[in-house]
């Protein structure tokens, strides 16, 4: 088992995953900074303190998730459940690395094309771009499947039922498009883009209509459920690479 230094580390995944041309709501990379070598890494989704326990349980030096701290918006100040998490982290000298839009775009960890892997779906090409980067991504199949067909492919993949919303026409798939986590509001963009369903993590109240009435099938796979495998890929990589130890931790979210 080896080392690595966290700095090198650090430099090595914001140069992967290009962060520099992200305009993010979170910074991306070295969030918390803990031990200066690093040899054993948590993945998860969210550092969620659940997930800092599991770190600690495991002797984990660093913390690697989708979803870290910091977001734009929020409170400032380190009180609550933010002074909470800080402080198991700071007392155990854990890193906390955080990679969120980078991490759902990169062409080999990102969320979405991992997700493509997950549902063993083809990436025929890109739902959209914003400010250069890839948002979603979109799969042409062969032969037609049925709304009903998706939803348990979905089911059976994430081990999790999806809510489907049916167009109000009976309407079969050939083109299926999908960003994962939040990105609900992006069905209009699916629309235009001809997919016969979309696919996100959450939904909406007027998501609901613009299924009906635009015609596409909607699937609220879960937010969690998404975006479960950029990090835990990610993480494995490194593993590998670094010949680090590494554990993906599935801390259950039914969102
Ligand atoms: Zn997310």
């Amino acid at each position: 088992m080896m080392t690595v230094l966290r700095d090198d580390l650090v430099k090595q995944l914001s140069r992967m995953l290009r962060v520099d041309q992200f305009n993010d709501y979170c910074p991306n990379g070295l969030q918390v900074e803990g031990a200066g070598t690093v040899r054993r890494i948590i993945s998860g989704v969210t550092a969620s303190q659940a997930l800092i326990e599991a770190a600690i349980e495991r002797q984990a030096d660093t913390v690697l998730v989708h979803h870290g701290y910091f977001w734009k918006g929020e409170p400032a100040a380190v009180a609550g459940m933010k002074k909470q998490r800080l402080k198991l982290l700071l007392e155990h000298d854990i890193n906390l690395l955080a990679y969120h839009l980078p991490l759902d775009a990169h062409a080999e960890f990102g969320n979405n094309v991992q997700l493509a892997r997950v549902l063993d779906l083809p990436v025929s090409g890109e739902l959209m771009k914003q400010n250069n980067q890839v948002m979603g991504l979109f799969a042409d199949l062969d032969e037609a499947i049925s709304g009903e067909q998706l939803a348990s492919r979905l089911h059976e993949k994430l081990g999790r039922q999806a809510l489907h919303i049916a167009p109000s026409a009976n309407k079969t798939i050939k083109r299926i498009a999908w960003c994962t986590g939040g990105a609900q509001s992006y069905i209009h963009r699916a629309v235009d883009i001809g997919a016969d369903a979309y696919i996100s993590g959450e939904v909406s109240e007027p998501t609901f209509h613009t299924a009906r009435e635009l015609g596409i099938h909607y699937y609220a796979a879960g937010h969690h459920a998404t975006e479960r495998y950029g990090a835990k890929a990610l993480g494995e990589w490194l593993a590998a690479e670094y010949d680090l130890v590494h554990e993906f931790v599935d801390i259950d979210n039914p969102v």
